[in-house]
């Protein structure tokens, strides 16, 4: 029985759960919502420029600023 064995297996899977991919929630000014379905499409997940159509009922979605991000002090 090796403890140093133990301690290596410890360190490779920490170092695997650590490897996620949450950084493109901090590249995101806002999202995109239908009122009426409650859909919601995150800026950085739509192609092109412009409002996208809501995928349940078509009508075009209102972007919406994510709160706190943008303070002007001007
Ligand atoms: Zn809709």
């Amino acid at each position: 029985m090796s403890i140093l064995t133990t301690v290596k297996e410890v360190l490779q899977a920490s170092t695997q759960s650590a490897n996620r991919g949450d950084v493109t929630e901090e590249m995101s000014n806002g999202a995109y919502w239908c009122d009426d379905c409650d859909e919601r499409i995150r800026d950085v997940d739509v192609e092109g420029e412009g409002p996208p159509d809501c995928p349940t009922c078509g009508d075009e979605m209102r972007f919406e600023r994510s709160q706190g991000s943008t303070g002007c002090a001007c």
